[in-house]
């Protein structure tokens, strides 16, 4: 069944019958073929919040990124340039998430391509690391909040399910939130970024670390060191997660 047809047959609009070209007769200028990514925005639109969550979290990495380009569950979807799903190792150990994308994110389509992007990639290289290599970049918003505002409550629970579901097909072993609005709205708490790091808590069962945010960084040069002293801790965690007896006396 293909994934338009799965999508009709979970809403209860399926079978759907197609005409089909007779054999020897090529098909006639008034043959009309609707174009499928505008019905799966429409349908995708109609469903309820619970069937949307429950098809989101069965999405597969072949169908996620056209999944959320057709994405139309908050306002962003009107203001939006392009989609920003996440770029990197779809199998990553490090997952680092942000808050929502920028205007060169909204441009380009990927996350963290600004000049926070290119500290982050700094971050990553002073751990032997790049966007690719055992790490996945996302966003708490897959889409652009115009002006660069604070992305609103109602956006974040529109897009947590395509978050949640990355986190489920990655399975990394840290997370490490990058700022104040991320970690906040991951842990589901207000709280300052200063008294959220240097200690491990949990997303959905899993480790996570905060730090600041590169953007942050770029302003508060000195706040560098804190934020290497985070992905230190971050690799620790991982360390353990990945072989608990080689930290154990
Ligand atoms: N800031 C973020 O939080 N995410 C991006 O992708 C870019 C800037």
């Amino acid at each position: 069944m293909s994934r338009h047809d799965e999508i009709l047959s979970e809403l209860g609009l399926a079978p759907t019958w197609q005409r089909r070209a007779r054999q020897g007769l090529d098909r006639g200028p008034d043959v009309q073929v609707a174009p499928v990514p505008p019905l799966v925005a429409a349908v995708t639109a109609a469903a309820s919040p619970e069937a949307r969550t429950a098809r989101i979290a069965a999405l597969e990495w072949r169908d996620f990124a056209a999944d959320v380009d057709v994405c139309v569950a908050c306002g962003l979807s009107r203001t939006r340039k392009k989609t920003v799903p996440g770029v990197g190792d779809t199998r990553a150990e490090w997952l680092f998430i942000g808050e929502a994308p920028g205007a060169e994110e909204d441009a380009r389509g990927e996350p963290f391509v600004g000049q926070a992007g290119k500290l982050l990639d700094n971050m990553l290289a002073a751990l032997g690391m790049s966007r690719g290599k055992s790490v996945y970049i996302a966003n708490v918003l897959k889409c652009r909040p115009p002006g660069n505002r604070t992305p609103e409550p109602g956006e974040v629970d529109a897009c947590r399910p395509y978050l949640d579901r990355q986190i489920a097909l990655i399975a990394p072993k840290v997370i490490v939130a990058l700022g104040k609005s991320a970690a906040t709205t991951l842990l589901g708490i207000d709280a300052t970024i200063g008294s959220l790091r240097g200690r491990v808590h949990r997303y959905g069962g899993l480790p996570l670390v905060v730090t600041y945010h590169p953007a942050y960084l770029l302003r508060n040069l000195p706040d560098k060191a804190k934020a290497w002293e985070d992905l230190l801790l971050a690799r620790r965690t991982l360390r353990r997660a990945a072989s608990p007896a080689a930290e154990e006396p």
